[in-house]
């Protein structure tokens, strides 16, 4: 099975190429971030946790997090593998997925690092705020506030899939085809 870890900082354009990798290799596509969403939406008990976290730009707890990732896995027996979008978020979440898939005899591909520069993030989020509906978009200090966290929290879970020899960079500057397309290059070579 392929599971793949797209990874990167907010505003990277994880979720816009998660969509592509789905339909090219018939892949479930996973997005903590977006399953709080609708946990909000809706009104759930976990959505009104989380939105306390979100709307700060803060991490939701790992053990929320892992639990309502581990359940979304377990929904879909017949996937032929996963994009995991914006989860891992921590070393705790990365060790919690390595652990459950290992229980499942499965194991993560690869973790693809979009790398775009931070000024660039924060034009992509600017402009993703006119039509996201976001609140965690249209606030600078909560935008500053993720991207701290993620240098602090996120940005090691690279370091523990580089020491599995899993980490490929991946230039996330380019039009959004050119990116696809090396996002496929890497898949395709593993
Ligand atoms: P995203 O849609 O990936 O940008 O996520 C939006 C927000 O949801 C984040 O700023 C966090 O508050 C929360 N979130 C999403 N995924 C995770 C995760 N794996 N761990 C903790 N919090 C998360």
């Amino acid at each position: 099975m392929l599971h793949i870890i797209l990874f990167g900082p907010p505003g990277a354009g994880k979720g816009t190429q998660a969509a592509f990798l789905q339909e090219k290799y018939n892949l479930i596509h996973l997005s903590t971030g977006d399953i709080f969403r609708y946990h909000i939406k809706n009104n759930t008990e976990l959505g009104a946790k989380a939105k306390a976290f979100m709307d700060k730009g803060q991490l939701v707890p790992d053990s929320l997090t892992i639990e309502l990732l581990e359940s979304e896995v377990i929904k879909h027996a017949d996937a032929k593998g996963f994009i995991f979008d914006g989860f891992p978020r921590t070393s705790a979440q990365a060790e919690a997925l390595d652990n459950f898939l290992a229980s499942r005899n499965e194991a993560i591909s690869a973790l693809l690092s979009l790398e775009v520069p931070e000024a660039e993030l924060k034009s992509r989020l600017a402009e993703r705020a006119k039509t996201s509906g976001r609140a965690d978009d249209a606030d600078p200090k909560v935008i500053e506030n993720r991207i701290a966290v993620y240098r602090k929290e996120t940005e090691p879970v690279k370091s523990h899939y580089q020491a599995l020899g899993k980490h490929i960079k991946i230039d996330g500057i380019g039009s959004i085809s050119e990116i696809s397309e090396r996002l496929f290059v890497a898949i395709d070579a593993l």
